[in-house]
């Protein structure tokens, strides 16, 4: 009978169920919304009982559509919005408040407390002080729960990641666990030590009991019972490091991009944590026997969403695959128009939360392709400022980007990405690599996958890009970038 590997992929609009063969190949997906709750402007929170149903269901739909029976199931790969925090009742199994998304603001507050602490959380964590992060969202809940501070205290309240959530009620209470990669982002796990960290519980009253156990990324977490037959849950982590795994960036250098309505840089740089001094973050990529493998991030805001933009508030173009023809259309002329997205601000490698979005060198002559076709390149700048940092903070030789995303459609951006950075670009035959990364490791576990070496013999691309630009005309449009990006930065009035 052939076997294969259901993946979860738990983001933050919806939950998605996909089963893969042995090649990778993504055969079957079912998916299902989850809505998000607004009670404050810039809160975002979920009620992580939907969280649970929505994977059962998609769990559910998936065996009907496929038709495949449970015995045909190898085993599970959970991948999951990172950060994102839920505290439940140790005995039910209770949700005691909606989980905290990631993108929620509310703890800023219990953040600028602990901007004293800064150097200490950056050189145990990798991160900086960010709401995003699960401590401060953690710390609200125990003040925010009726009791919640004692009730932890007591071993009554437990929490954890999106990750662990699913595990525990897949387990059906059994297990209370989650991945080293998970770990790495909730602010309180030393990414030295691998351990729960007893200052940083401190910093924030955490009571460590009420943490899970971590455990590596392929590992047997417990079994999930599906009509009658136990399915092993043997591969866990967070989105983006799964992305990684999915792309096989299994070495040193190796490094994804995925353009999605912002982007997210992940750089594979080894047995050892890379501490950065522009705000990259340092993270674990993922822990496989004893072995663990780091990573650096960088993040853009606005990626993708530029192009949403174009069509959504300017009409320029009517779907976003227009946006391709508008850019080749303009081929013809040198473009001079420099579009830079700062609509929330600049992220990485910048860090500027005031800086607001702005245009330059427009012309009498300016058509609406080239306007466009800016808005493409400055996702590809955007992407080659974190590039340039990652290569200057790392001693990693860096000459392919993997890519995925829904904005790895366009051609142009992808072949322009590769002429500004003067990298192969390489766009994977299957685009879901945040499940194939889940599956992976799952798969790595049980032996269904005998080495990383074997996925990688597997692993098969639809596109490669090499850059043609000359170097002259790239550090010409460069600057001219650079210059744009100062200008935008001084406009504050
Ligand atoms: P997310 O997972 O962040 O919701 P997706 O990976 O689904 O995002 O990608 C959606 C983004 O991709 C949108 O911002 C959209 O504008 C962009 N996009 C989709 N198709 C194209 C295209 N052909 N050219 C440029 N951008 C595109």
């Amino acid at each position: 009978m052939e076997k294969y590997i259901l993946s979860i992929d738990q983001g933050t609009t919806s939950t998605r169920a996909i089963l893969f063969n042995h090649y990778g190949q993504a055969i079957c997906i079912t998916q299902k919304e989850v809505n998000c709750i607004f009670p404050n402007p810039g809160w975002v929170e979920v009620d992580a009982n939907e969280i649970y149903q929505s994977a059962v269901d998609v769990i559910d739909q998936l065996f009907f559509k496929a038709k495949v029976t449970p015995a045909s199931i190898e085993c599970i790969g959970i991948t999951n919005q990172r950060e994102t925090t839920v505290m439940w009742d140790k005995e039910t199994g209770m949700p005691v408040y909606n989980a905290i998304v990631w993108q929620s603001r509310q703890t800023a507050d219990i953040c600028e407390q602990h901007k004293k602490d800064e150097d200490v959380i950056r050189n145990k964590t990798g991160l900086i002080i960010n709401p995003y992060f699960s401590a401060s969202k953690i710390r609200y809940l125990l003040d925010h729960v009726p009791n919640g501070q004692a009730r932890a205290e007591k071993g009554e309240l437990i929490c954890g990641t999106i990750d662990s959530w699913l595990i525990y009620k897949l387990t059906n209470h059994v297990v209370h666990a989650t991945d080293v990669s998970n770990a790495s982002r909730t602010m309180l796990f030393n990414i030295n030590t691998m351990k729960w960290d007893d200052e940083l519980c401190k910093l924030f009253r955490v009571p460590m009991k009420m943490l899970p156990k971590v455990y590596p990324s392929s590992y047997k977490y417990g079994l999930f019972e599906y009509k009658g037959k136990k399915i092993p849950i043997t591969g866990v982590a967070g989105d983006q490091q799964a992305a990684l795994f999915g792309q096989t960036c299994f070495d040193k250098g190796d490094c994804k991009n995925t353009y999605g309505t912002g982007c997210f840089m992940l750089l594979n740089t080894g047995n050892k944590p890379t501490f950065s001094k522009s705000g990259l973050l340092t993270t674990i990529a993922w822990q496989i026997g004893k072995e663990v493998t780091y990573a650096l991030e960088g993040s853009i805001f606005v990626g993708g969403a530029v192009i949403q933009w174009l069509r959504d508030e300017m009409k320029m173009i009517p779907d976003s695959a227009a946006s391709e023809k508008c850019a080749y259309h303009s081929l013809d002329k040198e473009n001079n128009v420099y579009i830079v997205p700062a609509f929330v601000g600049l992220a990485t490698p910048y860090w500027d939360n005031e800086a607001r979005g702005a245009v330059f060198g427009l012309t009498r002559g300016t058509t609406r392709d080239e306007f466009v076709r800016a808005a493409i390149e400055a996702i590809a700048y955007q992407f080659k400022d974190v590039f340039e940092v990652m290569k200057k903070e790392t001693d990693c030789s860096i000459h392919t980007l993997q890519v995925d995303g829904g904005a790895t459609k366009n051609k142009y951006l992808l072949q322009f990405q590769s002429d500004i950075c003067g990298l192969t670009i390489k766009l994977p035959q299957c685009l879901e690599t945040t499940a194939l990364g889940a599956a992976y490791l799952a798969g790595l576990c049980t032996g269904y996958y005998s080495s990383v070496e074997e996925i990688k013999s597997i692993h098969s691309f639809q596109a490669v890009y090499e850059p043609k630009m000359k170097s002259s005309v790239v550090n010409k449009k460069y600057r001219g970038w650079k210059l744009a990006v100062k200008a935008t930065r001084v406009f504050k009035p």
